[in-house]
């Protein structure tokens, strides 16, 4: 079977990849002249298989007023006259209930395992694949007693899920992590998950597509798809790709376009409650090796995220709810310069780091939509928000199991498109 997948970030890469080792002719149809290009190209560097619970939680709407109102929030929400970002932000806010958030939680954790797993035989299958991936373990540190305390309460519960975490104190997070040294002072203790990982998403992409040529698959780079058109005349019930101004043709078609998925969709009146947020990342050369983290560090309350790649330091953060435009506001920048100045001071050279913004294409409850839709040919994987590199592999391993008419590895529940 011919299937085509449109959009070359990391859910749509990954989606090609296990269609191609099921055996199906692949095509990827993306409108940049490289893959990875968009959302995928410098974000956080998590693999955060255990730290997935939504956006959307109980604690979330008393930090509203915050959000509206403190230019250096790390969440914001700028009001548009666009009703698409007020339905989602209605949604958003019915899923903040303890019973959705946890609900949420347990489905994106089978999907992150699943993930997990298929990360690993993947790294064993193709050794070759170089892409700054370490297991260094994550420490989620926090400065703020309530918080730290509200993550204790939490542990029970994720524990359940089958995560394994541990509670350090300010002290042990120090000693695990003696680049903290400058935070120790702030710290009311940490969480400590030794199974996470980091990685680089862009350059997982770029091999990943390198082993796709040689599985020969066809990336159609430099290809935007225009529109997506309900076939009735020829063939009720299925749709017809259109690209620089003519057909292109396949048996079952994959949308993977990432934040720009709904635009695609809605002429076929297929309405996905897709919002994006925009996050900021900084890329600095490390200047002193120990004063740089060597696990993955969080720091929650600033919701900042620290990856060691290599020899350079990723900063990822930010989550502004503020339109779909994706130029860089340069205050947002230089607000995570300073913080990340501040956690590690000596660490990187920051003054002439690389600045980056994506749009983490987000659901309000967090969850991504993977599943069929009315029409016999398409598909949809996408909606994977702040956690897409973590989610990737299970995501396009689901819709390779669906298209080929295998039983999918984890339920689908809550994942499927809406009506
Ligand atoms: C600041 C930030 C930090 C993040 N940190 C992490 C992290 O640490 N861990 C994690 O797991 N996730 C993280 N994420 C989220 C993750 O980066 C995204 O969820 C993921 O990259 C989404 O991948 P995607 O393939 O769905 O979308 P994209 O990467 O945006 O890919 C979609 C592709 O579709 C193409 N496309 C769109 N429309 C068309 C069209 N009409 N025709 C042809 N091609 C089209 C685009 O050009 C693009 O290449 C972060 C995101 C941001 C912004």
């Amino acid at each position: 079977m011919h299937v085509m997948v449109l959009g070359g970030g990391v859910t749509g890469l990954a989606t090609a990849w296990y269609l191609a080792c099921d055996g199906h002719e692949v095509t990827v149809v993306e409108r940049n002249a490289e893959v990875a290009l968009e959302s995928s190209y410098a974000n956080g560097g998590q693999l955060s298989y255990s730290y997935v619970a939504p956006l959307a939680g109980p604690g979330v709407l008393s930090k509203l007023p915050q959000w509206l109102t403190q230019p250096h929030s790390p969440v914001q929400f700028r009001p548009r006259a666009d009703p698409d970002q007020w339905r989602w932000l209605l949604k958003f806010v019915l899923a903040c209930t303890r019973a959705q958030s946890e609900l949420a939680t347990r489905r994106l954790v089978a999907l992150s395992f699943l993930s997990r797993d298929l990360m690993r035989d993947l790294l064993n299958r193709e050794p070759t694949l170089s892409f700054d991936y370490a297991k260094t373990g994550k420490l989620v540190v926090y400065r703020n007693e309530d918080s730290f305390a509200s993550a204790r309460r939490l542990l029970h519960f994720q524990r359940s899920l089958g995560c394994e975490q541990h509670v350090l104190t300010a002290r042990e997070c120090t000693a695990a992590e003696p680049s903290l040294d400058g935070l120790g002072l702030n710290l009311a203790g940490g969480i400590f998950t030794p199974s996470e990982e980091t990685a680089d998403c862009y350059k997982f992409c770029v091999g990943l597509a390198a082993k796709l040529r040689s599985k020969k698959v066809r990336l159609l780079l430099g290809t935007e798809v225009t529109s997506l058109r309900a076939d009735r005349g020829r063939r009720a019930h299925r749709i017809t790709v259109h690209a620089n101004g003519r057909e292109i043709a396949a048996d079952q078609v994959v949308v993977c376009a990432g934040a720009a998925s709904p635009d695609l969709l809605r002429p076929l009146g297929i309405k996905i409650p897709l919002y994006p947020l925009k996050g900021y990342s900084l890329t600095a050369q490390i200047l002193a090796r120990d004063a740089a983290p060597h696990m993955s560090v969080t720091d929650f309350d600033r919701k900042i995220v620290y990856a060691r790649l290599g020899d350079r330091l990723r900063i990822a953060g930010m989550a502004d709810i503020a339109g779909r435009d994706a130029t860089p506001d340069p205050s947002r920048i230089e607000s995570l310069r300073s913080e990340a100045a501040r956690a590690f001071p000596l660490a990187g050279d920051y003054a002439r780091a690389q600045a980056w913004c994506g749009l983490r294409p987000a659901t309000p409850t967090s969850t991504p939509v993977i599943g069929a839709t009315r029409f016999a040919n398409l598909w949809l994987n996408l909606g994977q928000g702040a956690l897409g590199f973590t989610l990737a592999l299970g995501s396009g391993l689901l819709i390779s199991e669906l298209v080929t008419g295998r039983r999918p590895s984890v339920p689908l529940d809550g994942f499927a498109v809406p009506s």
